[in-house]
């Protein structure tokens, strides 16, 4: 069985879809600070619709906390767990600088705690979700994965802070660890049964979909020294970077641990993307130009040869289907929102005891 922690939140619940399909039971323990229960529900519709044509997995949830010890240790206790993807975290830059507490409580404390339990509970393969953030201002792009990591925030920090410990915790314990450093992801699943649902969204792509014409879209600066003066950043598909983890937790069964870039290793600029989504939804959409966001590097591409070589993945989806399934989701996302529900009905850790 899967440990997916984080797993009711975007990338998470893709993540869970990814190895839904390819057969594994899943756990996921998320505390749905950021994640939702109807993305758990849609999860477990899904598994039940799947096994339907092939014998597949089972997906259960458990409501708590990775800072909650005991509820981990009923977890590890209750389930045969062989390996933990872990994805639970705050990841807003502008709150991690305003509130640094919360995200070294969640994202440092949190994991740690996660870590040892799975040392005391003798689980010994992680998957890790990093960020390229944890690179900083680029001195060179493409980045590949020896470049220097000098983050220029607090989520940066925090989640180099977790490389570190995850890597000391290999040297001492045993643990085998894939960390990925994430770069831009969009999309959503193509059968739409997730999908980005943030309740502050300052993402590039949702907020180019959500404008209308009662809602301009706000272009974060024109001015960098970049070919059409807008920031450069590499989007990555969210099920290609799913199917990352899957391949990544078959390779850490037999294999070494790696770090790893995910990314296209192509640059597209806020301006290209902007008219992409145009394009492929033929209409037009409002657009402002306002200041420069506070702490943007102006160009992050990733080089992605390392995925390729040790994982054999490479991302392929096109950014057009990465923006249509965006939309049909931004769909799905009304109805969803204009239903939600209070948190009642989750099965929460105590009922395992
Ligand atoms: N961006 C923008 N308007 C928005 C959201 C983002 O112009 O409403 C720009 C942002 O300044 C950056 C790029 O889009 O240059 C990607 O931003 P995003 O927040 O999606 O990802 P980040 O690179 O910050 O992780």
């Amino acid at each position: 069985m899967i440990l997916i922690t984080g797993g009711a939140g975007y990338i998470g619940s893709h993540c869970a879809i990814d190895f839904i399909k390819s057969g594994y039971d899943v756990v996921i323990l998320d505390n749905l600070s950021v994640g939702h229960i109807e993305i758990i529900e849609r999860l477990k519709d899904f598994a039940k619709n799947h096994n339907e044509e092939q014998k597949g997995s089972l997906v259960d949830f458990i409501n708590a906390d990775i800072n909650d010890t005991y509820a981990l240790n009923v977890l590890f206790n209750t389930y045969k767990i062989d390996a933990v993807i872990h994805f639970a975290a705050d990841a807003l830059v502008n709150e991690s600088v305003i509130n640094p507490r919360k995200y070294y409580e969640n994202n440092v404390i949190g994991s740690i705690n996660l870590l040892n339990s799975m040392i005391d509970n003798n689980v010994k393969k992680i998957v890790f979700s990093s960020t390229c953030a944890t690179y900083g201002e680029p001195e060179y792009v493409p980045i590949d994965e020896k470049h220097v990591q000098k983050p220029v925030n607090p989520y940066g920090n925090t989640k180099l802070a977790m490389e570190f410990a995850i890597k000391d915790y290999a040297k001492a314990y045993g643990l085998k660890y894939t960390i990925f450093r994430y770069f831009n992801v969009i999309g959503a699943d193509s059968e739409g049964v997730t999908g980005e649902w943030h309740n502050i969204e300052t993402h590039l792509v949702p907020n180019i979909l959500k404008a209308d014409e009662n809602k301009v879209f706000k272009l974060f600066g024109d001015n960098y020294e970049t070919k059409d003066g807008t920031c450069i950043r590499d989007y990555i598909d969210v099920c290609d970077l799913a199917r990352a983890h899957t391949l990544a937790y078959e390779y850490l069964k037999e294999n070494t641990s790696t770090i790893i870039n995910l990314g296209t290793g192509e640059g597209q600029s806020v301006k290209e993307i902007f008219s992409a989504v145009e394009k492929t939804l033929d209409t037009k959409i409002p657009l402002e130009v306002c200041e420069r966001r506070e702490g943007d590097p102006a160009k992050l591409i990733a080089k992605p040869m390392l995925a390729k070589e040790v994982l054999g993945w490479e991302a392929n989806t096109p950014l057009e289907k990465s923006v249509k399934n965006a939309k049909e989701w931004e769909k799905t996302l009304k109805t969803l929102q204009n239903n939600k529900k209070p948190v009642q009905n989750t099965k929460n850790w105590g009922a395992l005891i």
